[in-house]
This record gives C-alpha cells, sequence and structure tokens, in this order.
C-alpha cells in the first residue's frame, strides 16, 4: 500500500521527504558554532533547562573549539570514509541556541555553510524567544538557494511542567515563533519529551490535539533521559512518583498509538533520543541503538496493522 505521504513505510518518514527533496542521499553534519543559551547566561534564566547537557547530545567531531568551515569538512570526511552515499549535506546547527546573536553575526557564523559547495541547506535548532521577525525574513531570504530548517525546542505544551523545567518560555511563545516561521514559508520542525515530570501518558495523547493543529512541518520526539549531573537529578530524587519512565517495549508501544493519532502532513524526523550510555543516570533501555528501535517501531505498525494518522479518520 502507498500512503498519502508517497511510499510503503507506515509513516511519514524524514528520509523520504529528503531524498524527494534532493533526489539523492542526505546526510546531516551537526556543527557546534560556539553558541550559549538565554537561559544560561542569565538573560532569561541561569542553570538551563534541568535535563540539559549538551555534551551528551553532539557528536565527537563537533567542538566549538574548531571553526565552523572546519568542522563542514570533518564531517564531510568523516561520513565519505564512512557511508560513502551522500549526495549532499545538510550543515545542522544544534547545540545550544543557534539564533542567540544579533543578525550580523549570525550571517557571518553562517557563512562558511551558505558558501560551501556540497551543502545543500541549514538546519537551525534554537528556542522559541530567541527568534524574532529579521532574523526569519533572513532565513526566509535564504531559501531561495537552499533548504532552511528551523527546529524549536517546545518540549511540553503544558505551562506548569515548561516552569518546573525552567525552560524560560511558554507554550504560547512556542505557538508564536511556529506561526512567524510558518507565515513565511520556512520548514519549520517542533520538539518534544516524553517523560518530563509530573506528566503522564493522558498529558501526551490530550496535548496530541494542540500539536496536531500547529503549522509546523516536522516533528521530534524524544523520551526523557536522565542524564548525570543535570539538576534534574535533584528532582527525581525528592519526587521520583513524578516522573513516568518508559522501557523500550512499553515506549514502542507508546510511540505508535501516538503516531496513528498525529498529522499525517508531519514528517516525523525522530521517534526517540539515543545519548552515549556512560552521560546517563539510569539506563533502562540497554545499549539498543536508533535504528534498532525504528525497525521495532515499524514491525510493531506492521503487526497492529497501523500507519501515520489512521485513528483520527475513525
Ligand atoms: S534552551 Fe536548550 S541549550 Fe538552553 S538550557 Fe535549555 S535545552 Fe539547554
Amino acid at each position: 500500500m502507498i500512503y498519502p505521504w508517497g511510499d510503503e513505510r507506515r509513516f511519514n518518514s524524514y528520509k523520504r521527504f529528503l531524498s524527494h527533496k534532493f533526489g539523492t542521499r542526505v546526510q546531516k553534519l551537526t556543527i557546534d558554532a560556539g553558541f550559549t543559551c538565554p537561559n544560561r547566561d542569565g538573560s532569561v534564566g541561569t542553570g538551563g533547562c534541568t535535563y540539559c547537557l549538551n555534551d551528551a547530545f553532539n557528536p565527537s567531531y563537533c567542538q566549538p573549539a574548531k571553526s565552523v568551515a572546519q568542522q563542514l569538512a570533518e564531517g564531510v570526511e568523516f561520513h565519505v570514509n564512512r557511508y560513502r552515499r551522500a549526495g549532499a549535506y545538510l550543515a545542522y546547527f544544534q547545540a545550544f541556541s543557534n539564533t542567540y546573536a544579533p543578525l550580523e553575526i549570525l550571517k557571518e557564523i553562517y557563512a562558511p555553510a551558505l558558501n560551501n559547495p556540497a551543502i545543500c541547506g541549514l538546519i537551525v535548532g534554537t528556542r522559541p524567544d530567541c527568534i524574532d521577525e529579521s532574523k526569519l525574513d533572513f532565513f526566509a531570504s535564504l531559501q531561495r538557494r537552499l533548504f532552511v530548517s528551523i527546529e524549536y525546542g517546545v518540549e511540553s505544551c503544558d505551562d506548569r511542567t515548561l516552569r518546573r523545567i525552567n525552560r524560560g518560555h511558554d507554550f504560547a511563545a512556542a505557538v508564536r515563533a511556529i506561526q512567524m516561521t510558518a507565515e513565511r514559508g520556512i520548514h519549520c520542525a517542533a520538539h518534544f519529551i516524553y517523560g518530563l515530570p509530573g506528566e503522564t501518558p493522558d498529558t501526551w495523547f490530550r496535548d496530541l490535539h494542540s500539536i496536531n493543529e500547529l503549522p509546523i512541518n516536522g516533528i521530534k520526539f524524544h523520551q526523557l533521559q536522565l542524564i548525570k549531573g543535570t539538576p534534574m537529578i535533584q528532582d527525581f530524587a525528592q519526587h521520583p512518583a513524578d516522573f513516568y519512565f518508559f522501557d523500550q517495549p512499553s515506549y514502542i508501544d507508546f510511540i505508535v498509538k501516538i503516531t496513528e493519532r498525529l498529522n499525517p502532513a508531519f514528517v516525523i524526523e525522530r521517534f526517540a533520543g539515543e545519548v552515549p550510555p556512560r552521560f546517563l543516570y539510569q539506563n533502562t533501555w540497554g545499549t539498543v541503538r536508533y535504528d534498532v528501535v525504528l525497525q521495532n517501531i515499524e514491525k510493531k505498525m506492521v503487526e497492529l496493522d497501523t500507519w501515520q494518522g489512521k485513528a483520527l479518520n475513525h
């Protein structure tokens, strides 16, 4: 069966989206351009989001001591040696808040990626409160020659949760940023975490109604992983009953149910997070890699004969 997004996979996959858009296999190169974050430097908050340790989320080739040009060159070399199949590359500005600087500085930071002929697009991860009209106008102008995606950390639709994890913005700020991005026709993705304190599967199924209404193109889901050395460890030690953790089989059952209730227009860019085990405070998933988790999700969809958005039609 061919699903509405145009292939036989049971969800609207990012891999299909990219290969359809670029006509070749596309590889992301993760860049750490040395940004910080207003939730760490005191302009919005200090201490950061309680779950955040950026070192846990960055690949080893990516270090801010190296220039953006050098990280891109090393990233291309790494992937050429390892995979050999990528026909084009996307520069993924991932670490911290990658629009947290005046526009003129941002232009200088992105320039090595914009001027590199191997790069066919930019993916820019940021906070909803680190964007404004002029930055979005700049990104919109870039779209004439390359793909641009802005990726917002939304994390939760519930303001109580956002306060508890010290996000420093509310859900309305995320909705505003997403709307401003969508109005300019810029590809926009949103990131959510399942397992934040005080939330349960009932919260997440309820919040899907709000998520399905967002004018986003892509979506990423992560299960909460407790990272050593983060303030969330203390919250967990004091209120363990407030945390809902999934083992891998129960997460797969859960995320399949979420997927069947998810807007089929959304490209699913990730179903789950993957952090090197040495960073984890507790490891309930063992050493299973994301590609195995993805295979298990797709197997479960076949077993249940379900697909993205199926439950919305009934
Ligand atoms: S906004 Fe991002 S980089 Fe800043 S503290 Fe939160 S998770 Fe970390």
